[in-house]
């Protein structure tokens, strides 16, 4: 008995000097640290406090696919991850915010890498670096460096993104009608080439780099998220790993491609059926309402009813998502997203009660929890009478 509790002593002894640390932290986020980590999730900083980010142009390894290869993504949507156990802990909580925002918003899951694994991640503590991470699925070791104030939930979000195969949006072809760079703060890098997939441009609501940006649309007055997943980034990652179970299964389809599995939100008061499409607008991305027969979306902005016919987007439910409308006066935790404001808030699909003389109908409308439920009607933006939320229950 003697014996064995020295070798016991003698083994933790040995290990803490490999490790070169106090205690000995696993090498992978533990469950009480994914549970801390699902109760303190990411929230949008305001923009006195932009994302810190790697300089401009420094962060990207391997970012060009591999001829005749093209990127990959990770197997089943798995990603395989050792973790450098010289992170803190106050680090490692970090790390656990940041691998917990992929594993509440789509099927992605990044599991402790065991021997079988042919690809992985090493998520890795360099002070020499902000960020740093190789693009795509690779064969064997990869790595994911943070060091410094970066190893922070929203930059490491946005690494761990190139890691799952997301690429910048200023890189796309059509980035000039979007945005300018200042050149004083950085220089514009080149647009890919076509061909490249196009899985890979949704990381615009990612990126601001400190000013490198200047937005060229009306009304829009930011790049970059702030910090969480985009909407819209949530939306292409679940396309790209065909989460289609669950709640995940939801589509925004261009009207232009056809779509089926329209999602009824209402009907005008002469009961032509109103479907829940989006559009953008100054800047926001709004859920509104879609008429099928003549495909124009209207939305609600500025007191006013928007006409849109093109760039327009329905909202379809091609794997049986389990929607339902909720009676709510507060927005539900499983409420859908639908859009988001040029400020980066959420916008939430609703059905919106509108009366008139003694008919009462429901039509599809847009919540924003700061300003509220509004639908549009005869060229008027009109708030809501009362609300059901787009809920899903999978
Ligand atoms: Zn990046």
């Amino acid at each position: 008995m003697e014996k064995l509790l020295v070798f016991v002593f003698s083994f933790a002894a040995i290990l803490q000097l490999a490790f070169g640390v106090g205690a000995l932290k696993p090498n992978y986020i533990t469950e009480e640290e994914f549970a801390f980590a699902r109760k303190n999730p990411i929230r949008v900083n305001n923009f006195t406090a932009p994302l810190e980010l790697p300089p401009y142009g420094t962060e990207g390894q391997v970012p060009h696919p591999r001829p005749g290869f093209g990127p990959r993504f990770w197997t089943n949507g798995q990603v395989p991850y050792t973790l450098d156990p010289t992170f803190t802990d106050s680090q490692r909580e970090q790390v656990a915010i940041a691998l917990n925002t992929y594993h509440e918003a789509t099927c992605i899951r990044f599991i402790p890498k065991e021997g079988h694994h042919t690809s992985w991640v090493d998520i890795l503590h360099d002070p020499t670096v902000c960020g740093v991470a190789h693009v795509c699925m690779n064969n064997g070791a990869q790595f994911a460096k943070f060091g410094g104030t970066c190893v922070n939930p929203g930059t490491m979000v946005h690494e761990l993104g190139h890691t799952l195969c997301m690429g910048h949006e200023q890189t796309r072809l059509d980035r000039d009608n979007w945005i300018g760079f200042n050149t004083a703060i950085c220089q514009p890098h080149g647009i890919d080439n076509p061909d490249f997939d196009r899985g890979l441009h949704k990381l615009y609501d990612y990126v601001s780099y400190s000013g490198c940006f200047q937005p060229k649309q009306p009304g829009v007055t930011k790049c970059g998220s702030g910090g969480p997943l985009a909407v819209l980034d949530i939306e292409v990652l679940n396309e790209m790993y065909g989460c289609n179970s669950g709640c995940q299964g939801y589509r925004y389809v261009n009207k232009n491609n056809n779509p089926s599995s329209l999602v009824q939100a209402g009907t005008e008061f002469n009961g032509e059926p109103l479907y829940s499409c989006r559009a953008y607008h100054q800047g926001d991305i709004i859920p509104g309402k879609y008429h099928q027969g003549r495909g124009e979306c209207h939305v609600a902005w500025g007191g006013g009813e928007h006409s849109k016919f093109d760039n327009i987007e329905v909202l379809t439910n091609p794997n049986g998502a389990n929607f339902i409308w909720v009676n709510a006066v507060n927005l539900p935790s499983n409420a859908v997203r639908g859009g988001r404001t040029n400020e980066r808030e959420t916008i939430y699909v609703i059905q919106c009660q509108l009366q008139s003389g003694d008919q009462t109908v429901w039509m599809p409308g847009k919540f924003i929890p700061s300003t509220g439920a509004y639908t549009s009607y005869g060229g008027q933006e009109i708030r809501c009478a009362a609300v059901q939320f787009l809920a899903c229950n999978n």
